[in-house]
């Protein structure tokens, strides 16, 4: 359930309601908003006769139930996009934000030379794996910590925010002191106690579509992290397995904008994996923005041919600096867009 309380409802009121929630068996699971303040309600009950009494009491504009499972991420909660800051940048708000980098840190060389062209081509976040999760034991693992150490190298050097994959619960802790964005991999996207500790966890997390999930298990899966006390979630499309080779994966685009509908929390695309192919890129790149995502999340090494994993799919130095430059039309496009749709959703609530 959400009950909307009416523009500067008192605290009373907003007390009285919750207290009428718990006679009824729910828990307030969260109090949004300042002026407009909005009560999320979890829990088993009698809905229909807890909407009908809340509904009734003093301050209450509206009072309703969320009909998808995943409750608190769904737009039925909350109408207006949610935009995540990570170190001082906005992920779903004014601005199209690209992540890029290498698919695993394999040296200082290499992550300090991607790091360094790919800010100055306009990326504001280096990605880069510390703990690679590879389908064959025998490969490369990653550097682990010392990977992670040479991010924060990066970052000093560049200011680039930091995203990094967290791959099981022992390293969420040692992650999150490196990484300004904790990244689910889609092996890991129904990991559920790696959810439920990421829910607990002070950093955002970027939470990639499982190769053969569906559309609503992944919000599923954002609504664990969510349930579990963190709203920051940010959601990635990679591509889903078809029986189609010409790709690696298919690149779902249809899911930015269901997402869209769907969910208030911000979508990236993530082409590299999608297509698995460098060629491919940059069309799927620009498909992203066209479509309405928030971002990209692309892989960027400066010696593909020598990379340890995904070099196939990882473009060069230069390969990236024109993939952004053959973007610049589009983003413009884009932030008109957006800032049309701001503009439509604050006349929304203004009415
Ligand atoms: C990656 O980002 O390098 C990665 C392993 O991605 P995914 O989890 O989408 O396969
Ligand atoms: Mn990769």
């Amino acid at each position: 359930m959400i009950i909307s309380m009416r523009l500067h409802a008192t605290k009373e009121e907003i007390d009285h309601v919750c207290e009428r929630i718990a006679e009824f068996g729910y828990k307030v699971h969260s109090i949004v908003g300042e002026e407009r303040v909005v009560i999320g309600v979890v829990g088993m009950g009698d809905v229909t006769a807890c909407l009908e009494s809340l509904e009734a009491a003093p301050g209450v504009e509206s009072a309703v139930r969320i009909s998808a499972p995943y409750k608190f991420v769904s737009r039925e909660f909350r109408k207006e996009r949610s935009a995540i800051r990570l170190n001082g940048l906005e992920i779903g708000g004014d601005e199209f934000v690209v992540m890029a980098g290498p698919c695993s840190v394999e040296s200082e060389k290499q992550i300090m030379a991607t790091a360094e062209a790919v800010a100055a081509a306009g990326a504001r976040v280096l990605r880069g794996g510390a703990f690679k999760p590879r389908t064959s034991p025998y490969d490369f693992q990653g550097l682990e910590a010392e990977g992670l150490k040479l991010l924060r190298k990066a970052k000093q050097a560049t200011g680039l925010a930091i995203v990094t994959e967290v791959m099981s619960d022992r390293d969420v802790d040692l992650v999150a002191e490196y990484a300004d964005c904790m990244q689910v991999g889609a092996r890991n996207m129904q990991n559920f106690s790696l959810l439920k500790l990421l829910g607990a966890c002070r950093r955002p997390v970027l939470l990639k579509r499982g190769m053969s999930s569906t559309i609503k298990e992944l919000l599923m899966s954002a609504e664990y992290i969510v349930a579990h006390g963190n709203p920051n979630v940010i959601l990635c499309e990679r591509g889903i397995r078809t029986f189609e080779t010409a790709t690696r994966n298919t690149c779902d685009i249809s899911a930015v904008p269901v997402l869209n509908e769907l969910t208030h929390l911000p979508v990236i695309l993530d082409p590299s994996h999608a297509a698995g192919k460098r060629s491919l890129i940059p069309a799927l790149a620009r498909a992203g923005v066209a479509v309405g995502a928030d971002g990209l999340i692309v892989e960027v090494h400066p010696w593909p041919e020598k990379a340890i994993s995904d070099g196939a799919q990882s473009l060069t130095l230069a390969g990236f600096q024109t993939m952004m430059r053959q973007l610049d039309p589009y983003l413009r496009l884009w932030k008109t867009a957006r800032a049309a749709e701001t503009a439509l959703a604050r006349e929304a609530v203004a009415v």
